[in-house]
């Protein structure tokens, strides 16, 4: 089955491993974890593995990048991405989606998303975030 290798590597280089210490880590052979990063195939099982040594969901390793376009705002095809990624301050993330925790995935590069048309900005909230949503107060669910 199909797994986001780009999120494996970048996990995987957050901690400083080479490919054969993620493997011991992850307790999976040196081969599988090349073939993982390569080809972007890995067995449940070898998924299992590898959310359990980054201590994420199963499904986090399913992401893949999905079409930017058209804007889920206004439709439009003109949407443009930041080639670099974001630095900013951890302190800084809590105002982005207040009242949710730090709020913004760990993970997902930090890269901003703008329309041309009509100005809207998207970017990735986090699990734990995404989790208060529905009990919050202070965010209401949009018909
Ligand atoms: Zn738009």
């Amino acid at each position: 089955m199909k797994i986001n290798a780009k999120l494996v590597s970048k996990l995987r280089k957050q901690r400083s491993w080479t490919q054969e210490e993620l493997a011991i880590a992850s307790g999976l052979n040196l081969k599988t974890v090349q073939r993982i990063e390569k080809k972007a195939t890995a067995s449940l099982q070898s998924k299992k593995a590898l959310a359990s040594v980054f201590d994420i969901d199963v499904q986090d390793l399913d992401h893949e990048e999905k079409p930017m376009t058209p804007c889920p705002e206004c439709h439009s095809e003109k949407i443009y991405k930041f080639t670099k990624t974001i630095e900013t301050n951890p302190e800084c993330l809590p105002h982005m989606l207040p009242k949710l925790g730090s709020g913004l995935t760990f993970y997902s590069e930090f890269v901003p998303v703008v329309c041309e048309d009509c100005g809207y900005i998207r970017y990735f909230a986090d699990e734990k975030a995404r989790s208060k949503l529905s009990t919050s107060k202070y965010w209401e669910l949009l018909d």
